[in-house]
């Protein structure tokens, strides 16, 4: 079957899923010429079998469902033409090279998801297990069940116990600065899946060593985003994103 049957068929099923507008939105990115390459690339090399769905269709990323190699994949593709280009340029770091061509720098930023997702498995924080990455696409490990993702932090009413989880977040904030020398960059009750219990640390794209010089305005605005939706939403007391910072650091 040709590609581009496959995933219009995709799309169509995901339709239900999305307004029409965003559908053709959709529907223009992944038939963008660059971007069926690569999708190509991923099939051709059994990464992936099928694409089921449209999860979410963004500013600067669409995320299809799809399975291969037994499981459920989240194929994340970064759009090339509503990129924010002086973001990706400030979030870069010294593991990759200053480059100002455009789609150059949009495949290394899916790349550099795809290495931070890599780092912060092994480093044992709880992220989507990182799959393969060709071009724009980055392809990771789906949290949800029959293509249908977990509810975002930011979905959920009634938590059993907010500060366990509260804390275990945190706990991961600081995994990810000592063990994988990262700084997310952009946590919020937005970039975290709660599902079965338990919270899934997701869109690491812009996450920097901690040799950035942004990093430590990053950790404390991360730990303070943390600290401020569990107070906001579950009364947790707060404890203060500085001095937790501090010590983070310090280690
Ligand atoms: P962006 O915010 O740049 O659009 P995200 O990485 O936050 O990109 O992904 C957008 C949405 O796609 C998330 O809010 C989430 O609902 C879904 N999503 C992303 N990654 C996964 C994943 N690995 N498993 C399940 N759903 C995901
Ligand atoms: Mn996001």
């Amino acid at each position: 079957e040709d590609i581009e049957e496959r995933i219009e068929r995709a799309l169509e099923k995901g339709e239900k899923r999305v307004k029409d507008e965003e559908y053709y939105e959709v529907k223009q990115l992944v038939f963008d010429e660059r971007t069926v390459r690569n999708l190509l690339k991923l099939f051709n090399k059994g990464v992936i079998d099928d694409l089921t769905w449209i999860v979410s269709s963004g500013k600067e990323s669409v995320v299809l469902a799809g399975r291969g190699g037994g499981i459920e994949l989240a194929v994340k593709i970064h759009r090339v033409y509503t990129a924010n280009f002086k973001k990706y340029l400030d979030y870069m770091d010294h593991r990759f090279p200053i480059v100002r061509d455009k789609e150059k720098l949009i495949y290394l930023w899916a790349k550099k998801e795809f290495r931070n997702l890599k780092r912060m498995s092994e480093g044992g924080i709880r992220v989507p297990r990182p799959i393969d990455v060709a071009g724009n696409i980055v392809v990771m490990e789906f949290i949800g069940e029959d293509a249908a993702p977990a509810p975002l932090l930011k979905d959920i009413e009634e938590l059993g116990s907010p500060r366990e989880l509260r804390d275990a977040i945190l706990e991961d904030v600081r995994k990810c600065y000592v063990k994988a020398g990262l700084v997310h960059g952009d946590l919020s009750e937005y970039n975290i899946i709660y599902w079965k219990d338990s919270h899934w640390i997701i869109d690491v794209s812009q996450a920097v060593v901690t040799e950035h010089p942004m990093s430590y305005s990053l950790l404390i605005r991360d730990l303070e985003r943390v600290i401020m939706f569990f107070k906001r939403r579950y009364g947790i007391d707060s404890t203060d994103p500085r001095e937790l910072a501090d010590e983070i650091v310090k280690e």
